[in-house]
């Protein structure tokens, strides 16, 4: 059905002309977003947190254990989610985007914020479920990378900050089900887009990462040999929230006995533009693969991986462990991934130690992508100035202010910078918040000056 409907009505949206006011905006709702908006808004600074998406929480979200501690990576991010929806210096919008940023002059910034609608009354849902329970409309759910479907009408997550309903008009075939058996009354067909104007002395950039897209890489097979996934639809697997509540492979519902991981699929990859190392596969794959022994007592796991940078705290001492616990590495580069009439996946490669060509069988064979920036979005919406931005489009930051971009008072954080883990994430989140809270300050002072000189003058 495509998305005509929704852009339609996105292309009607109502102006606010009313402008409004906050010290800061934080544009990105991940854990970079929140941590930054919270520190903020505990220095008493008034933020607005714009995210795109329907829920705040970001990628963290969607993940299973954290590395190299194996903490719950949703107890760790649900709480700062909750504190960020209820703080009362941060006003959070959710679903909503940035689609301009004009750069006035010194701590002047005029932002245009696009708020999509829901159709569904916020003031009034509880978010019951009913109406998804009742709706007919069963598509393949993002948050899950289509490994289970969603309903038209759908709450995001059972964690999802704000935990209401969202339709989305491009599937609704229009029953108006969701209507009759809505409790409060909330889903409303006649809500429109809104845009809103909001001045700003500072923002923040904390818009992540997208995954390396696994299609373009077409020798590895992904999207046609079935049981080839990649470890962001395993996390899901291995997650608390996970669909099948077990690892079952794709084609035939299969419990996988021999899982084989394919790192740097994206990254140190001329061929696919990015000559760079996502810093975090080698290390995700190892927590996946510890997981998996977990769940999976029984299953082979080898990763096949030109080496390990396991270069962070306990990084190395979780590698020495997954060996202990009897993941195989083999040192190589993959050619080829091939499926097999048995549904299995053949991997061809070439051991890096003895220069030989093998090929190995897997059940099925996940590709571990690299990070790519969301950045890219936000540079060109900027007018006034220029943000610079690296070959690959991460934002460039000032070496000896590492969350300074080149405008002034305009700030970065998290893996719009480059990529990197969950851990270094909340650190320089935390630091982009002290300078921009430096930055307000200093900008008040000279204000007060300004405002103290011109009242002696006229005197
Ligand atoms: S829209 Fe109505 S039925 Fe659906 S979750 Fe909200 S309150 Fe419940
Ligand atoms: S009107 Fe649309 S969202 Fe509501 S129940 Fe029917 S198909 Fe689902």
């Amino acid at each position: 059905m495509g998305n005509d409907l929704f852009r339609k009505i996105l292309e009607k949206a109502e102006i606010v002309n009313e402008p409004l006011n906050y010290d800061v905006v934080v544009i990105g709702g991940g854990i970079a977003g929140i941590e930054a908006a919270l520190d903020l808004a505990e220095m008493d600074y008034k933020v607005l947190l714009v995210e795109k998406e329907t829920t705040v929480g970001g990628k963290m979200l969607l993940l299973s254990k954290v590395f190299p501690t194996l903490d719950c990576a949703s107890c760790i991010s649900t709480p700062k989610m909750a504190a960020a929806a209820h703080h009362p210096n941060i006003e959070l919008w959710t679903y909503s985007e940035v689609t301009s940023i004009d750069v006035k002059g010194r701590g002047d910034f005029e932002v245009t914020v696009l708020k999509k609608p829901r159709f569904v009354n916020d003031a009034l849902c509880t978010g019951c479920g009913k109406c998804e329970d009742v709706c007919p409309v069963v598509i393949p759910r993002e948050l899950d990378y289509g490994l289970r479907g969603r309903k038209a009408a759908y709450i995001p997550f059972d964690t999802a900050v704000p935990k209401i309903t969202v339709v989305d008009v491009d599937n609704c075939i229009f029953c108006g089900q969701c209507e009759r058996v809505c409790p409060a009354g909330a889903i409303d067909f006649t809500q429109k887009p809104k845009i809103y104007r909001v001045k700003t002395h500072a923002l923040i950039i904390t818009t992540g990462y997208r995954l390396f897209p696994a299609e373009r890489k077409e020798s590895y097979g992904y999207g046609k040999v079935p049981n080839v996934i990649t470890a962001m639809q395993m996390e899901r697997l291995l997650s608390p929230t996970r669909p099948f509540n077990s690892v079952l492979r794709p084609s035939d519902g299969k419990e996988p006995s021999s899982i084989g991981y394919v790192l740097c699929v994206g990254s140190r990859d001329k061929t696919v533009g990015n000559p760079r190392c996502s810093q975090v596969c080698c290390m995700y794959s190892i927590k996946q693969a510890q997981l998996i022994l977990g769940a999976v007592p029984l299953a082979d796991v080898t990763i096949y991986c030109m080496d390990i940078r396991a270069y962070g705290k306990g990084f190395e001492e979780f590698y020495q462990k997954a060996k202990a616990m009897g993941v195989r590495f083999v040192r190589s580069r993959v050619a080829k991934i091939e499926g097999l009439p048995n549904g299995n996946v053949k991997v061809i490669y070439e051991d890096i130690d003895d220069g030989k060509v093998k090929s190995a069988e897997h059940d099925l064979v996940v590709l571990s992508v690299g990070l790519l920036p969301s950045s890219n979005d936000v540079v060109s919406i900027i007018h006034g100035a220029k943000l610079t931005v690296d070959a690959l489009g991460f934002i460039i930051t000032d070496p000896s202010a590492p969350t300074q971009t080149n405008i002034e008072g305009i700030f970065a954080a998290g893996c719009a910078t480059g990529p990197k883990d969950i851990p270094d994430t909340i650190l320089e989140a935390a630091s982009a918040a002290a300078r921009c809270a430096a930055y307000l300050r200093l900008l008040k002072q000279e204000r007060m000056t300004t405002v103290e000189v011109v009242s002696d003058g006229e005197k």
